[in-house]
């Protein structure tokens, strides 16, 4: 489950309920020397001898699965239905899906995971298709606001001495420079600027601070030329977060982010349950309230409005919300919040809690009662008003279709209620609104069907395939089983688990991913091999993950001791990557609310959760976890699962058989003449 820091309502409705757009550069006419036909069959691009053989000379071979998948979407936008694929590692995927989008003529939204996704896409496999395939083509990817630079809030922070110190002087200095050379006006391109930048949270063009049309750089904007642009566009490439949150507004009918489009292919479809979880709930945190006073703070002063009556209200909130936010409970984690729990936190803390809510009424007021009320004014109010709607939705709603929990994490407390089923959301929202929708992902299938992610997302009707393996998975790789490790949950389970990853290690010689299912199981695991092994050791948290991930593959031998966010979307080729040791089955953590409630619903309903929900899950992230091995025809490595209940328990079968076919082993031995094989 991600962090609702990472992925909350409350930094949707700042940084992806609306767009930028880049539109790609144009591209030049076909290299191939024969001509493409006018209206191609998935056979001439993908078939033996077909157009990409051609123009990839040497580059490309034909795939069986890629055509195959092609062609299966091809069909879903002509005969307007929806299909579900599961294409392994090394299908070229993308291309499956691109090329019939293409050939389809109708605006297509293509939704990836992440934002470095999205980047992928454009800068290398549409360039690509613009230059040999389809030299018209006009794409679009589109990021959450916060990205891009507000042209206003920089031109009045020129004007004023609201820059803290030399070293922002210096940071905002660059910026402008930059704004005057970027076409697209996208932070990424700021290489230099920390992902936490203070200064750049002041400067972002997120929807909060928008004046919209009545901006006086409002025809200069980076948003709204874009988004002038996007609406050219055939492909508009967005990541889930967007997606959703666009659906998300659709359904409120505060209107919408995208424009006009008729048909979506999700790519990595196996995160959507989580991130429409996400942007179909309701969340609060301490942070915004403090973002609320600080842009209140700022905008008054750049008007020349803050009087120390309206100054002092925005300190209040600040004030009121550090004291209601301390009354949680210190300790870190995720907890349920149900209905007797808010009522018994309320009789215990009522005060504190009015005291909130007044403080933003206070400032509501404050700024109704001034004489002169610009845009931007009005707007603030307005942000404080609709939080105050959202604290009493949390604390006094009891919607049944949502769990409500409250989670505190580092300085943050989250405050959210959570769908418990998108299922009925999906269907009525997205499947019965468009007549093509395309998921596509790795992991899909749990026992060679679809029947879990199909409930799970509402997708009653739709084409389904799980396409062959491009690799030859009993070749390239071995899944080692190790005989007579305890019960995870044995005491003993620890000391045996790190006798297995010291020895897998000095087989592998390092070049090992360590997956963990916790952080506190990760850490323990770290202490007691961190001593035994000669080789680099790497620790989720001590930096950032691009760092760690950069220094894995650029340290001959190290080792990576990681948890959830390792275990999708890593890419290590090649023998740098040759072992990756999994702990435990992922069972998803049983007391986390949005787990339990999803477990209670089923149980209500007379149905088997640990069967229909908990094992398929668990099935899915494994094979995530495991993906990360294997990712070219070369590539051969050993998987490790030091978890005995696979091979114990019934259910064990099942995730036996959703794997790909490894081959396997209880034998150490097996696992050293196996990889001495490779290094030969
Ligand atoms: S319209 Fe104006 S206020 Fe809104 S993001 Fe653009 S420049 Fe900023």
């Amino acid at each position: 489950m991600r962090s609702t820091e990472e992925t909350g309502r409350s930094s949707l409705a700042r940084d992806e309920e609306e767009v930028f757009v880049a539109e790609a550069a144009s591209g030049v006419a076909s290299a191939a020397s024969d001509p493409i036909p006018e209206k191609p069959s998935m056979r001439d691009v993908f078939g033996p001898g077909g157009f990409l053989e051609r123009c990839m000379i040497g580059g490309y071979e034909h795939r069986r699965a890629q055509l195959e998948m092609a062609e299966m979407v091809h069909d879903a936008f002509e005969t307007h239905h929806h299909a579900i694929l599961e294409a392994g590692t090394g299908t070229g995927k993308t291309l499956g899906y691109l090329v019939p989008a293409i050939c389809s003529g109708r605006r297509v939204v293509i939704s990836t995971a992440t934002k470095s996704l999205q980047e992928q896409l454009f800068q290398k496999d549409i360039p690509f298709l613009q230059k040999h395939f389809a030299p018209n083509l006009k794409v679009a990817v589109m990021k959450g606001r916060s990205n891009f630079l507000c042209v206003e809030k920089m031109n009045h922070m020129a004007d004023q001495a609201l820059l803290k110190g030399m070293d922002e002087l210096d940071a905002f200095q660059q910026i402008k420079q930059w704004a005057k050379l970027t076409e697209t006006g996208d932070r990424a391109e700021l290489t230099f600027l920390p992902d936490d930048s203070e200064l750049w949270s002041r400067l972002d063009a997120r929807r909060d601070t928008c004046m919209g049309q009545k901006c006086p750089s409002f025809n200069p904007c980076f948003v709204t030329g874009m988004h002038q642009r996007a609406k050219d566009a055939d492909l508009i490439i967005v990541n889930h977060h967007l997606f959703f949150a666009d659906l998300a507004l659709k359904q409120d009918d505060f209107g919408s982010i995208l424009p006009e489009y008729s048909a979506v292919v999700f790519d990595e479809a196996h995160e959507m349950e989580d991130v429409a979880s996400d942007y179909f709930g309701r969340q609060i945190s301490n942070f915004r309230f403090d973002e609320l006073a600080r842009d209140a703070d700022q905008t008054l002063r750049l008007l020349h409005l803050g009087t120390p009556g309206l100054l002092r209200k925005t300190q209040r909130i600040r004030e009121r919300s550090r004291a209601f936010f301390d009354t949680f409970p210190p300790r870190d984690g995720r907890y349920p919040f149900s209905r007797a729990e808010r009522e018994a936190f309320l009789e215990q803390n009522r005060e504190a809690y009015d005291d909130l809510a007044s403080a933003l009424k206070g400032f509501e007021t404050e700024c109704a009662a001034m004489t002169q009320k610009p845009e931007e004014v009005l707007r603030i109010a307005r942000r404080s008003f609709e939080i105050r709607q959202e604290l009493s939705f949390l604390f006094e709603s009891n919607e049944k279709n949502f769990v409500y929990w409250y989670e505190r994490r580092n300085k943050g407390v989250f405050l959210a209620a959570t769908p418990i089923d998108v299922s009925q959301i999906l269907r009525e929202r997205l499947f019965e609104q468009f007549d093509t929708v395309v998921l596509t992902s790795a992991t899909l299938t749990v026992e060679g069907r679809f029947e879990f992610i199909r409930s799970r997302l509402g997708l009653d009707h739709a084409k389904e395939r799980a396409l062959p393996p491009e690799f030859d998975y009993p070749e390239q790789a071995l899944l080692y089983l190790p005989a007579g490790m305890p019960d995870v949950r044995n005491p003993g389970y620890a000391a045996k688990a790190a006798d297995e990853i010291v020895n897998l290690l000095e087989t592998s010689q390092g070049r090992a991913f360590c997956l963990f299912t916790s952080y506190s199981q990760m850490n323990e695991l770290f202490e007691r091999v961190r001593t035994r092994v000669p080789f680099p050791l790497l620790l989720q948290g001590t930096s950032p993950r691009s760092v760690l991930l950069e220094r894995f593959k650029n340290t001959p031998g190290a080792v990576l001791f990681a948890t959830a966010s390792f275990w999708q979307g890593v890419d290590v080729p090649g023998e740098q990557l040759s072992c990756v040791i999994v702990d435990r089955l992922p069972f998803a953590v049983p007391s986390d609310p949005i787990v339990a409630a999803r477990v209670r619903a089923l149980q209500e309903d007379g149905r088997n959760p640990f069967a229909e929900f908990q094992v398929p899950e668990a099935v899915l992230a494994l094979k995530q976890g495991f993906g990360r091995l294997i990712r070219t025809k070369t590539d051969r490595g050993v998987l490790a699962l030091l978890d005995s209940r696979i091979q114990r328990m019934a259910y064990g079968k099942i995730f036996i058989e959703s794997l790909p076919r490894y081959r396997v082993t209880q034998n150490l031995a097996e696992v050293s003449r196996f990889l001495a094989g490779k290094k030969k």
